[in-house]
């Protein structure tokens, strides 16, 4: 569109669009915002970043869009923040998410929803949880923005809204500074209007961090090849990802990549990852197990809302966390906790474990098995478009959580996945994904280049 070649934007031009889109919940209040780079070798100087509001900033609020956490204001900026800075971008302000991370429309905030900019006429969620970084980079808002990924938050919306949506090999941006949902799937991810853009900005942020103990450095097999072609890639289809409820729009995009990579003298091989079927409910029980041990610091003494006029110490702690969440939040701290009671541990929590571990041994199987072993696999990142927004589930559906099913078994394995934009001009967005072996990021950004 015109608005992603567009180089500045003023404040005023912001502030209308966010009054109808809602992607951001705060904002500088500088006149102009530089959207595109001029000095090619120093190409973040001076370009405005978007950033999710659960990625901590010393110049704004980091609410989590939640009510418990609407005054936070830390003392420090995260990691990836400062990193960016240092490069001389600029962070233009917080962007609107579901609470915590929780939820893959982005209608779970305290804030109110974001809508999708790709269908201005009638409002469609931009995905969730990372939907207000996915909108403004989608309109032209800001040269690129950061989000998290846990489950699918980065590649969902990504795919959505038409964008890039790059989720890193867990450990290799440091989440120093990050609120925290689910601590063993939680990575901070890179959402931009083409590839070029996303490894300019992974570049300036990965890497070891002394204030995160799961980060880490890798050099070593992970450099892009000089050759840069597809000939020779060996490409894997996943055949359980051909689901019978993939929309049309889906199958159609995910047959012409398909096609298209033949003629690129790509090799393409079906492969089995047999365990797919179980990571939905596996991830879920996970990420919700981890969710109530994290949350549980939100009490009003240290971190959170204080409830007014309660009296006794206990009944004060459980109205701030009442009052301070959101349904969906106290919904999988629920869950999450119980997942973790002795009498429901072993048949949840521990089965949720065992079944990570062979949804890891899928990935493992398909990409080193000698000589079959593919280089990366390609599936939707989603089963269709970007649904209606204010669409109402009954309490007990699980419909809101199948759109995560093609995202959270990369999560669960800790693998490097991007969701590409691919859809003919006028139709509506529909993102591949790409997902390749631990720690193979870089590689993967350079395939990703050639696909797209
Ligand atoms: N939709 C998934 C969830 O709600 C993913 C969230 C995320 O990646 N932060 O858990």
């Amino acid at each position: 569109t015109s608005a992603t070649l567009r180089q500045e934007i003023t404040l005023k031009e912001l502030k209308a669009w966010n009054s109808i889109h809602n992607a951001f919940i705060s904002l500088s209040d500088v006149k102009k915002f530089r959207v595109g780079s001029e000095t090619p070798n120093e190409p973040l100087k001076g370009v405005s970043i978007a950033v999710k509001d659960n990625i901590c900033t010393k110049d704004f609020p980091t609410t989590c869009a939640s009510l418990t956490l609407k005054d936070y204001c830390p003392d420090e900026d995260a990691t990836v923040v400062r990193l960016l800075r240092e490069k001389g971008a600029f962070m233009m302000g917080k962007t609107n998410l579901d609470e915590f991370g929780m939820g893959s429309s982005n209608a779970a905030s305290y804030f109110g929803p974001t809508f999708n900019p790709f269908f201005p006429e009638g409002k469609h969620v931009p995905g969730g949880s990372s939907g207000g970084s996915a909108a403004a980079v989608a309109a032209g808002m800001c040269y690129g923005a950061l989000g998290t990924d846990t489950g699918g938050s980065v590649r969902l919306p990504a795919a959505y809204c038409g964008v890039v949506g790059f989720k890193p090999s867990y450990g290799r941006i440091s989440r120093f500074g990050l609120v925290a949902y689910a601590s063993s799937l939680d990575t901070v991810g890179i959402l931009a209007n083409d590839i070029g853009r996303v490894s300019c900005l992974f570049e300036a942020i990965e890497g070891a961090d002394p204030k995160d103990q799961t980060s880490r450095r890798v050099i070593e097999n992970d450099t892009a090849n000089s050759s840069a072609s597809l000939s020779g890639i060996k490409v894997g289809i996943p055949q359980e990802y051909f689901m019978h409820d993939l929309d049309s729009h889906t199958l159609k995009a995910w047959r012409d990549c398909i096609q298209q990579l033949k003629k690129t003298g790509a090799e393409l091989s079906s492969v089995s990852l047999p365990n797919t079927k179980y990571a939905l409910p596996a991830y879920y029980v996970i990420a919700l197990s981890e969710a109530s041990s994290n949350l549980s610091r939100y009490d009003g003494v240290k971190f959170g809302h204080q409830s007014s006029g309660c009296t006794g110490f206990s009944r004060f702690l459980t109205q701030n966390r009442d009052e301070g969440f959101g349904d969906e939040v106290k919904r999988r701290i629920l869950l999450g906790t119980y997942a973790l009671t002795s009498e429901a541990i072993d048949d949840y929590y521990h089965q949720a474990q065992k079944v990570r571990r062979l949804v890891k041994q899928d990935f493992d199987a398909a990409f080193s098995h000698e000589p079959a072993g593919v280089d990366f696999l390609l599936t939707p990142t989603a089963i269709g478009i970007s649904p209606k927004a204010n669409q109402k589930h009954p309490t007990n559906s699980a419909a809101p959580y199948l759109n995560d099913v093609f995202t959270v078994p990369a999560s669960l394995a800790g693998l490097p996945a991007i969701s590409l934009p691919w859809n003919p001009p006028g139709t509506p967005p529909v993102g591949l994904q790409l997902i390749a072996q631990f720690d193979h990021d870089n590689k993967l950004l350079q395939w990703a280049d050639l696909v797209a």
